[in-house]
């Protein structure tokens, strides 16, 4: 499968170091909302994505191996409390430009914790990154923590809230439940495929 072929590739810590050619799928999300997690999970190894990471404080973007030229980059989370406005507005600003201007970049993986979906900053994302074309699947995370009913209808809101761009699809997933994962799968291998 192909997550569980990922293998630790390298780490970036500006922009202008990113590698140059391959094509790219990047998770982002809120600090916190359980990234890290979810890489680990579906790539069936508890630390690979934990390499080098210190929430919030650096601005370290991992780059892990598919295969050969197929990456998924782990951007750092955003909206980290703890991190001084002027250094977060910075940040943002260059990860808004990555997601509007990186051609290796062929999709979007945007983690919510599916208790407090769309934030401000989401919907950010959303903006800098669906005026390229590309397609954007959301991952709800932490579904565990919610009833049935309240999965349902969470994931429901975010579908409706999204609706008008036919490029963005919405999924539960739980790393603790290890569920959602064949559908996220099957999303990103459809997007290398394409
Ligand atoms: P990141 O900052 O986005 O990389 O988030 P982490 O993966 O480090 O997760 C943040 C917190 O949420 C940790 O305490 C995790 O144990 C917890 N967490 C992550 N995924 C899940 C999940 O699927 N279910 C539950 N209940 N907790 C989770």
């Amino acid at each position: 499968s192909l997550f569980r072929q990922l293998r630790f590739h390298t780490t970036v810590n500006d922009l202008h170091m990113l590698p140059l050619g391959g094509m790219e799928v990047a998770f982002a999300g809120r600090s916190n909302a359980g990234k890290s997690s979810a890489i680990n999970t579906l790539a069936d190894h508890t630390r690979l994505a934990f390499v080098s990471k210190t929430p919030g404080r650096t601005q370290h973007i991992n780059y892990f191996e598919f295969g050969e030229d197929r990456f998924l980059v782990d951007l750092p989370g955003y909206g980290y409390a703890q991190v001084p406005e002027a250094i977060r507005a910075h940040w943002e600003k260059l990860l808004g430009m990555y997601l509007a201007t990186r051609p290796n970049l062929i999709g979007l993986v945007l983690l919510m914790d599916a208790r407090h979906p769309l934030k401000p900053l989401d919907v950010r994302m959303l903006d800098w990154f669906i005026p390229t074309g590309r397609p954007v699947h959301v991952l709800l995370t932490k579904a565990d923590k919610l009833t049935r009913r309240e999965q349902a209808e969470t994931l429901a809101a975010v579908q409706d809230k999204v609706g008008g761009w036919p490029q963005c699809t919405v999924q539960l997933f739980s790393s603790l439940k290890k569920t959602g994962l064949d559908e996220a799968e099957a999303m990103v291998g459809g997007w290398f495929a394409a």
